[in-house]
């Protein structure tokens, strides 16, 4: 199961009940971050949950509603005594920004590695999780996240009798595992059927419109979008600001094919959602406002 969270909704600035967009992605043990803005370790603890389990957090881009909440969690990170090392992954740039914004959180129990991401896309694996960065269209660099969780076809025990695979094999092969039986190998591919559909979230936040986002999100069962404008009077502000209105992240999930549309990002001045989703779901019908707190829990199909 593929737990998401919208911890925050808001872009530009924390309002009261409204915190800046980040996301909290866990999966078999495993919990990912996607953007920290100031206030969000507040919207963390609103959850009841602490960050110490964050092994990973990856940055959008470096504007401030983005990252300026990484110092803060830091500390709270040191005074509840974590050890374990965190990954930090981003655009290029990242070790730079996190070292100046460590000058306020010098001394810290535990270690940070930043990745910074290369070129128009990467792919992180973290067992059987899957983070892709892709870059999107904003002011400065800006990359869009999708998280996946890939799944294994059945196994084929016909095919492992057919190859005279010894049944003692079968349970770790069924796993995943290579086995060696004195000088054979066997490989899973050998005794699994097709890869079956697994899950799929895509994030995007700080953008235009563009085909990379409707390459990347394509199929997701989950596609967090900004949604910058509700007014569509307001799609030259959005064209210079480098960000979206409601209908263009519509179009966009539209076009990729998603099952479930969650918009977020809203500006300071936009305070209820509510009334642009009717034009919205003409669009798009399975759209959703994003609310501070929003979560979901994905599962593979039957
Ligand atoms: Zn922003
Ligand atoms: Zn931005």
């Amino acid at each position: 199961m593929l737990d998401i969270c919208l911890l925050g909704t808001g872009g530009m600035m924390p309002l009261p009940y409204r915190w800046l967009t980040a996301l909290m992605a866990r999966y078999n043990g495993k919990s990912i971050l996607i953007d920290c803005g100031e206030g969000t370790q507040i919207a963390l603890k609103e959850k009841g949950w602490s960050p110490n389990p964050i092994d990973v957090i990856c940055f959008t881009h470096f504007h401030a509603d983005h990252i300026s909440g990484l110092p803060g969690m830091l500390l709270t990170m040191g005074n509840a005594e974590r050890h374990d090392p965190l990954l930090l992954i981003g655009p290029k740039g990242l070790t730079r920004t996190v070292n100046a914004l460590r000058t306020i959180a010098p001394e810290l129990p535990f270690e940070i590695e930043c990745v910074e991401i290369e070129g128009d896309s990467q792919e992180f694996v973290f067992d059987k999780l899957k983070i892709k960065a892709f870059k999107v269209k904003h002011n400065v660099t800006c990359y869009g996240y999708t998280i996946s969780v890939d799944r294994l076809g059945r196994f084929d025990a016909g095919r492992a009798k057919e190859q005279g695979i010894d049944l003692k094999f079968w349970n770790k092969l069924q796993h995943g595992e290579t086995v060696t039986d004195g000088d054979k190998v066997y490989t899973p591919d050998m005794v699994m059927g097709e890869a079956r559909k697994g899950i799929k979230v895509t994030y995007c936040t700080d953008t235009r419109p563009v085909q990379s986002i409707v390459d990347n999100a394509a199929g997701s069962d989950l596609f967090i979008c900004e949604g910058m404008y509700g007014e569509e009077d307001k799609i030259d502000k959005a064209i210079s600001h480098k960000h979206m209105t409601f209908m263009e992240a519509a179009k966009l999930a539209k076009d990729a094919d998603v099952k479930e549309l969650w918009l977020t990002h809203y500006s300071p001045a936009l305070t209820r959602p509510e009334p642009y989703m009717n034009d919205v779901r003409k669009i798009f019908p399975n759209a959703f406002p994003g609310k501070d707190g929003k979560s979901k829990d994905l599962l593979f199909e039957d």
